[in-house]
């Protein structure tokens, strides 16, 4: 099976930019425990670890990509 993109992967990684800007907007309120943004942001940080990690869907797309080009 191809996989030339990863929902998971592109999803993670966009929300993550997302969050990191948040966190830069809101300043210290970003970082804070109990605040809203720095709770999102730990959540938001979870997504590129659980199903499968960035690296290991890069690693993957990699992987059948090169395959591809050897055909
Ligand atoms: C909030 C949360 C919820 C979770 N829920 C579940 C669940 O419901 N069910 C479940 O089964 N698991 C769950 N997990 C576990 C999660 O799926 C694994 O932690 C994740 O897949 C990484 O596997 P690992 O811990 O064995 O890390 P490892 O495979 O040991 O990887 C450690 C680090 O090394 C990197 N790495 C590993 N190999 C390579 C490579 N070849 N090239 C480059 N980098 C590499 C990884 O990207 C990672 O950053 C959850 C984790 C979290 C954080």
């Amino acid at each position: 099976m191809r996989h030339s993109f990863s929902p998971k992967l592109y999803a993670s990684e966009a929300t993550h930019g997302i969050i990191d800007s948040a966190v830069q907007i809101f300043r210290a309120m970003g970082i804070s425990k109990g605040e809203v943004v720095e709770r999102l942001y730990r959540h938001v940080r979870a997504l590129r670890i659980f199903d499968g990690t960035s690296e290991i869907h890069k690693l993957i797309i990699g992987r059948s990509l090169s395959a591809d080009a050897g055909k």
